[in-house]
């Protein structure tokens, strides 16, 4: 735990208003909306509400720096420099941010602090070391020429965050997209717009140039609608539910063909097999689910326990999660916050009334966690089977829902018998069977014997109905770039 996690208050909010071509700005309808505090129900701050014709004034801002501007041509290593800066000016006010984001998303502070502040410091400076090193290829073809290969930047790319990590979404989205040379318009989720704004104020101050970064807060059908249809975007990035992902592919191409890549849904199957060092498993296992108040489109959330060892793990597992501390996001003693809205909380009882219903065993939990906020009890089903809802859907909430296989042939087509991709784990000391699920399991990301371990260096993304393209890494960078083939006649 941090040493200064108990000495934060939430903090003040600076900045409310929507940043285009360098200047803060009202809604031109002159609406605003209210952020919430989920561990409370209280209004925290009024926001402006950008919508159709704020995003035309952004897009056209975007447009001009990138068709006229020298962002895109001139200053691969400026732009290196200036997202270091930016990096710099996150690490500085990183209490400030992290505060923020447990005031506004409901997380604790000390998860804020301790993960997503150094995620987001490291994803500036990861991409700021490839703005200058984006280079292509010279092509041996047949006949008298000379051919070689640009990689040169998309354009204007429309950004569209969620709500669940908003200063790391933001890094996920604007540290390669302005390494390659793109100009950006980023929309930021309705639920969770203060640190995206605050980092808004960090990027004037780190000098990026008019227009290069312009960032809406506003709701989704409304602002990121227009911000998809746009002529003028030539790239959308999204994050968010794979109902939305389905609209943005359809708002693509009912516009321009405008580049789409997608980071959806996940069901991930969290795999148990009864060699594994059993302490790690049961609390990375728990981690896996719960980290996040169980709002990670990766979480652990089909968990699948060898037969084998089943009782053990579950009797452990629901010791385990009887003694995660539920309270006050800026209390450093607690594990877990609120949901992040009553929308949210909502969903996740009718999972847990959906999982009894369906005939699931309710071990721990269920039921809400206090008088006001949106605190959710960690929550642990056992007995669950593939069929029920609680093991096909995503929850996005700390719902537990543990389930028995025989073997490996088993629990491979089992885990792939969902419309979800995103990532899976598998925990065993046999390295035989650990490369049988890696490589059977059709899914992203696997982890070995460990979860959630993110590096910006290493690439992100979903099989099937969980996404489209890769983030971070090498990989992340083709999102931002067109590869231009030039042939020259000797
Ligand atoms: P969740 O259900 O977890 O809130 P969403 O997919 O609804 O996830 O939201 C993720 C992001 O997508 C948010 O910024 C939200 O405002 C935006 N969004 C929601 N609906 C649309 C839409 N129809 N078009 C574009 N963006 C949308």
């Amino acid at each position: 735990m941090s040493a200064t996690a108990t000495a934060v208050k939430p903090p003040k909010v600076r900045q409310t208003r929507i940043l285009i071509n360098n200047e803060w700005c009202d809604a031109a309808s002159g609406k605003t909306f209210p952020t919430i505090n989920p561990a409370t129900g209280d209004v925290i701050a009024q926001v402006a509400e950008a919508d159709k014709e704020d995003v035309d004034r952004a897009v056209k801002a975007a447009r001009t720096a990138f068709d006229s501007g020298k962002w895109p041509r001139t200053m691969p290593s400026r732009r290196g420099w200036l997202l270091n800066k930016l990096a710099d000016l996150i690490e500085t006010n990183k209490e400030e941010l992290a505060a923020l984001e447990a005031l506004d998303n409901g997380k604790p502070f000390k998860d804020a602090i301790n993960a997503d502040l150094p995620l987001t410091v490291a994803c500036y400076r990861y991409y700021a070391g490839w703005a200058d090193k984006l280079h292509g290829k010279t092509i041996p073809i047949n006949g008298p020429y000379f051919c070689y290969t640009r990689h040169e930047p998309v354009g204007v790319a429309g950004q569209i965050i969620p709500w669940n990590f908003p200063l790391l979404m933001q890094a996920w989205k604007l540290a390669p997209a302005l390494a390659c040379g793109c100009t950006t318009v980023l929309k930021a989720a309705e639920q969770t717009p203060l640190s995206a704004l605050r980092v808004g104020e960090l990027i004037l101050e780190a000098g990026f140039p008019p227009g290069v970064v312009n960032i809406l807060p506003g709701y989704g059908p409304t602002a990121g609608q227009a911000l998809a249809r746009h002529m003028g975007v030539d790239k959308v990035a999204f994050t968010g539910s794979t109902e939305v992902g389905h609209l943005i592919m359809k708002y693509s191409a009912e516009s321009n063909l405008k580049r789409v890549t997608l980071e959806l849904g996940g069901k991930s199957p969290n795999i148990v097999f009864a060699d594994a060092n059993m302490d790690e498993a049961i609390e990375g296992s728990h981690f896996a689910l719960f980290f996040n108040q169980g709002q990670c489109c990766c979480a652990g959330s089909r968990l699948y326990v060898e037969e084998k060892c089943y009782d053990e793990f579950v009797s452990k597992s629901v010791d385990r999660a009887k003694q995660r501390k539920v309270g006050d996001p800026f209390d450093a003693s607690i594990e877990q916050g609120p949901q992040v809205d009553q929308d949210q909380f909502n969903k996740v009882m009718s999972y847990i009334e959906a999982g009894k219903k369906d005939g699931a065993k309710l071990m721990t939990g269920g039921g809400r966690s206090g008088s006001k906020g949106y605190f959710v009890e960690p929550t642990v089903f056992a007995d669950v089977q593939d069929n029920m809802r609680i093991a096909q859907e995503e929850i996005f909430g700390p719902v537990m829902s543990i389930i028995k296989f025989k073997d490996t042939a088993d629990v491979i087509k089992r885990a792939n018998a969902n419309m979800y991709g995103l990532a899976a784990a598998v925990w065993t000391k046999d390295i035989s069977k650990a490369h049988a699920i890696a490589n059977g399991v059709r899914a992203g990301t696997v982890w070995v014997n460990c979860y959630d371990v993110f590096d910006a260096a290493a690439p992100f993304g979903g099989y099937k109905q969980s996404g489209l393209g890769r983030e971070l890494g090498e990989y992340g960078l083709q999102n931002y770039t067109e590869v231009k083939t030039v042939t020259v006649k000797l």
